[in-house]
């Protein structure tokens, strides 16, 4: 069929690519300039105890108001933001902007509340990042027990032995680690065994199927929920959706769970009275 349509399916190939390119040019250029015209903010989505269902922690997602498109997802703006140093910039933002409005929530209501934020891969290359993070610290007065930074697998296989380092370097700050989405990188126990890591978050994809009868998710769930605690790690269920994911959690021992069945994103501000 398209060998039929010949040249003109090339066109409408290149007419969208080319849509495409400059859509994500004209975003990175929109992005860079978000910064400074105050267009980017973060939504908290709290984490919970699976066994007494009370908030521990939040996580600090991006949000970035366009002004002409509206909210654009992270899922399209981080990967633009890493293909150059804007992930730098955007996640120091980020770094303080959550820590200080953490370290003042949870001076007003007087909470021992934790802060969980992403560092992309390339933000581990970045000789300023341990620096930055110390000095959020030293700035907002959180404490570093209550700050934990997510990173993935990903990130972690690409240069494991660089990155390992950069962790330590964090690490002896007091901040806590913890692996994001596992299950859906290329990392293996064996390849975290060695990592300074405090956490290890199981990818929304596998919570989802826990109340789907055919699924194979209950016996991986159990697999990483076993092996992480053998190693000494805290596991958090991501993408927890219903009260019946939420039982077989329990069941399965997983120690803490985020997900809309506890709570959306929302500004610092919303999140009280916590649970
Ligand atoms: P993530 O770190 O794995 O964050 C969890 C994502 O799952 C968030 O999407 C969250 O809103 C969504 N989520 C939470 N509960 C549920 C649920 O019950 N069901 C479903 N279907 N989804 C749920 P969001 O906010 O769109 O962020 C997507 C990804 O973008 C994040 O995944 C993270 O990888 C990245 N991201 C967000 N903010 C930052 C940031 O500041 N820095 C970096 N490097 N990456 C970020
Ligand atoms: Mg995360
Ligand atoms: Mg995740
Ligand atoms: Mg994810």
């Amino acid at each position: 069929e398209a060998k039929k349509r010949g040249r003109g399916s090339y066109e409408f190939f290149d007419v969208e690519l080319r849509e495409r390119i400059q859509r994500e040019l004209r975003l990175e250029q929109d992005l860079r300039e978000a910064v400074l015209a105050d267009q980017l903010w973060v939504a908290y989505q709290p984490v919970v105890d699976v066994e007494t269902g009370r908030t521990i922690a939040v996580e600090g997602l991006m949000r970035w108001e366009h002004p002409t498109h509206g909210a654009i997802s992270p899922v399209e703006f981080i990967p633009l933001a890493e293909e150059s140093d804007l992930i730098n910039v955007i996640g120091d933002f980020m770094l303080h902007t959550t820590t200080a409005e953490i370290a003042s929530q949870r001076r007003l209501h007087d909470v021992d509340l934790r802060l969980t934020v992403n560092l992309s891969a390339k933000q581990l290359d970045d000789p300023t990042l341990v620096p930055s993070v110390r000095k959020a610290l030293e700035r907002t007065g959180l404490p570093p027990e209550a700050l934990c930074l997510e990173i993935t697998e990903s990130a972690l296989v690409r240069e494991p032995e660089a990155a390992a380092q950069v962790l330590r370097a964090l690490r002896s700050l007091g901040v806590r680690l913890a692996i994001d989405d596992f299950g859906t990188g290329y990392s293996a126990f064996a390849q975290l065994w060695r990592l300074p890591l405090d956490t290890l978050k199981i990818d929304q994809s596998f919570v989802a199927g826990l109340d789907k009868p055919d699924s194979d998710a209950v016996a991986i769930v159990t697999g990483i929920v076993n092996t992480a605690h053998a190693m000494k790690l805290t596991v958090i269920a991501e993408g927890t959706e219903t009260e019946q994911q939420v039982a077989v959690l329990k069941e399965l021992g997983c120690d803490q769970a985020q997900g809309y069945y506890f709570g959306r994103p929302v500004p610092a501000w919303r999140l009280f009275p916590l649970r």
